[in-house]
């Protein structure tokens, strides 16, 4: 099984910041190496735990939260965290993903007992 959602995560920045552009600098953005090295350890983490997704009400609730943030950023239907540079689409469904700066955390292992 291939896993690449973070190579699309990657794609989708090259596309947002092109070379030579300066990063916005009123919220300080991560640069694109910090980017791409958060999106691979969420990846990582993500996988390590067995691809485990956040449920739809805890997505959603994260979602909320992330709406009303200084850090959320791009556009309505994908935004993404100024913070750490995640899609949000993605960053409030995997069940191990946490944010940045501790407005929510991860659900990862909330739900795990009795499982298997
Ligand atoms: S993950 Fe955290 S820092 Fe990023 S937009 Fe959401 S609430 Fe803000």
């Amino acid at each position: 099984m291939v896993f690449r959602p973070h190579l699309k995560q990657i794609e989708k920045l090259k596309k947002v910041q092109k070379p030579g552009e300066p990063e916005q600098k009123e919220q300080e953005p991560p640069s694109m190496m910090q980017k791409a090295s958060n999106i691979v350890k969420s990846s990582a983490r993500y996988a390590g735990s067995g691809f485990k997704k956040a449920s739809e009400k805890t997505k959603n609730e994260r979602m909320e939260i992330c709406k009303k943030c200084k850090f959320m950023t791009g556009p309505e239907d994908d935004p993404s965290c100024n913070k750490c540079g995640c899609f949000l689409s993605l960053k409030t469904a995997w069940a191990t993903e946490s944010c940045p700066i501790g407005k929510w955390s991860s659900s990862f292992g909330q739900s795990q007992s009795g499982g298997g």
